[in-house]
């Protein structure tokens, strides 16, 4: 089949679009760049670079697309918090652009990139899709305006939708950008290099830590699978786990217990959040395989700017 991923660029885009072309299929990418590198994109991958938001561009890349994996978007809580009209423009913009190409061209199928954290703090957990959303940052709330957007005019346009609300996702290939940079490839590198681990917050707050090749394996699902139109689906691992817990975890795969440092809590975090997955398993056959030592150990081993040879982390390029 073919497919455009919007987004393909960064960590979880390059994993699916590398996993789709070896699997045989025919792959584009559309993306801007901004945190993304088309250097870790298998030759077979077709990159251009673009703005979601850019119709024009959209129709020339949606000819003779059968599905489209939307995952282009902002993707850091604390800095939509100091960027809010940039989160709304990005995300849901683009998501309503990508809507409206779609409708022009006649695409079938659109597989949403939400996220767990619309739902904040909720008082069960896990968390299952019936949940009310309790969206505690710009960030989240461009995930479920994205949801909204993609499910109606999926059903004015007659477009098949699915948006998965994907957890913490982690493994080979996650950038380490300066500002924000996501939990584990941060502290792992904070570990591997001998220094602390600065945790924000007192540790007891809970994720759930997806590996990369469950959340391809999810995403393809969706693209695939009959009677999901129109369905929000968790995608985790089902684990809850403390960031104490994490920290001793990394420590364990390093071969080092390293030092905490606490910092005070930053804001749009949530106590506790680990997924219900029973809906992925019925509707998707989804069920996690990769354990998070198991993960850690295999971001570990497999991604090269955590090799001891290597000599910085890489960082997102900046074009
Ligand atoms: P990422 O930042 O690595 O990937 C996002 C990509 O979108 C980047 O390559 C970036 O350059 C691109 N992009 C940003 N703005 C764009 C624009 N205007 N036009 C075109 N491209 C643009 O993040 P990721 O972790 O790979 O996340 C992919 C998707 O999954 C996002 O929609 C994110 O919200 C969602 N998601 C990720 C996680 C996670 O834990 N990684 C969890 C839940 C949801």
């Amino acid at each position: 089949m073919r497919f455009l991923i919007t987004g393909g660029a960064g960590f979880i885009g390059t994993a699916l679009a590398n996993t789709l072309v070896r699997e045989g299929h025919y792959v584009r990418v559309l993306d801007d760049l901004s945190t993304g590198d088309p250097g870790q994109l298998l030759p077979e991958v077709s990159f251009t670079r673009g703005d979601v938001r850019d119709v024009p561009k959209l129709w020339t890349l949606l000819q003779g697309v059968q599905g489209v994996f939307h995952l282009a978007a902002r993707v850091s809580v604390p800095e939509s918090i100091l960027y809010p009209r940039e989160y709304n423009d990005v995300n849901v913009g683009g998501t309503v652009s990508v809507m409206a190409a779609m409708r022009d061209v006649g695409v079938r199928r659109v597989v949403l990139a939400s996220s767990g954290t619309v739902y904040g703090n909720q008082p069960h957990q896990p968390v299952n899709e019936d949940a009310r959303p309790n969206p505690l940052a710009p960030y989240a709330v461009s995930k479920i305006a994205a949801e909204h957007y993609v499910f109606t005019l999926g059903a004015l346009y007659n477009i098949e939708t699915v948006a998965l609300r994907i957890f913490n996702a982690y493994g080979p290939g996650q950038l380490i950008p300066p500002s924000h940079p996501p939990v584990v490839p941060q502290f792992l590198k904070q570990a591997i290099g001998g220094g602390s681990v600065v945790v924000f917050g007192d540790g007891k707050q809970t994720r759930d830590f997806a590996y990369i090749d469950d959340v391809v394996r999810a995403l393809i699902s969706a693209m695939t699978s009959p009677d999901v139109n129109r369905q929000i689906i968790n995608v985790g691992s089902g684990k809850e786990t403390s960031i104490n817990e994490l920290v001793r975890l990394i420590g364990r795969v390093v071969g080092r217990t390293p030092q905490v440092i606490y910092n005070e809590a930053q804001g749009g975090g949530v106590s506790r959040l680990v997924a219900d997955l029973r809906k992925a398993a019925s509707l998707l056959g989804f069920v996690p395989e990769v354990e998070l030592e198991e993960g850690l150990h295999l971001l570990l081993t497999q991604d090269p700017q955590f090799h001891a040879e290597s000599t910085k982390p890489r960082t997102p390029t900046r074009r």
